[in-house]
């Protein structure tokens, strides 16, 4: 039977990472986090996380850069904004979820296990930087064959109801003028 270790020593820790935290917008007042729970408690999909608000404010203030990137939570994250209004201390928790996600997509880390949600993002952003707009049934077939058939006859029965409600069409869809969202974008990015 494999033994995970759980103790982190403190050489293991990434000093960097806490000094780029303090960098991002929301980020400069993580250290002021009293750990009262505030946000874990009102977070609407705190029970779905790995690492609840509270404790992903803790290690990313620590330092836990591999911890905090690969976890579920910053996918899961749904912008509420419940926690940031909340929060005693003021902290822009949601602002300091997307920067840390921003920087998981920036150096390609995504949750150990395969996780749909960040797949989705990148599948649907990469769609819409082709046709302008997405066409959910591609997403969907496009996300089934990254994740696994199994998921994809999973959702059938959903898809059917969809399909027959025609809210889910097989045509492809595209804007008309798809250069104009090409420089549209990519003055976005640059
Ligand atoms: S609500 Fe604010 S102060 Fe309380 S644990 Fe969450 S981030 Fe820290
Ligand atoms: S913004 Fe994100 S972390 Fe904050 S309460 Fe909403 S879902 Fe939870």
């Amino acid at each position: 039977m494999q033994i995970l270790r759980k103790v982190k020593y403190e050489n293991e820790l990434n000093p960097e990472f806490t000094s780029w935290l303090s960098t991002i917008p929301g980020g400069e007042r993580v250290r002021e986090c009293m750990q009262c729970g505030t946000c874990s408690s009102i977070c609407p999909v705190s029970i779905y996380m790995d690492i609840t608000p509270r404790r992903l404010m803790a290690m990313a203030d620590s330092g836990f850069k591999d911890d905090v990137l690969q976890s579920f939570t910053i996918w899961l994250c749904a912008s509420c904004y419940a926690c940031t209004v909340n929060c005693p201390k003021d902290i822009k928790i949601t602002d300091i979820m997307y920067g840390l996600k921003r920087r998981a997509i920036e150096e390609k880390v995504l949750p150990r296990r395969r996780f749909a949600i960040p797949i989705l993002a990148r599948s649907f952003v990469n769609m819409v930087k082709k046709n302008g707009r997405i066409t959910e049934s591609r997403l969907v077939m496009t996300l089934a064959l990254k994740i696994g058939l199994l998921h994809l006859l999973r959702m059938a029965p959903l898809g059917w109801s969809l399909m027959r409600a025609g809210r889910l069409s097989l045509k492809k869809e595209q804007v008309q003028n798809k250069e104009q969202i090409k420089t549209m974008l990519k003055a976005v990015e640059a």
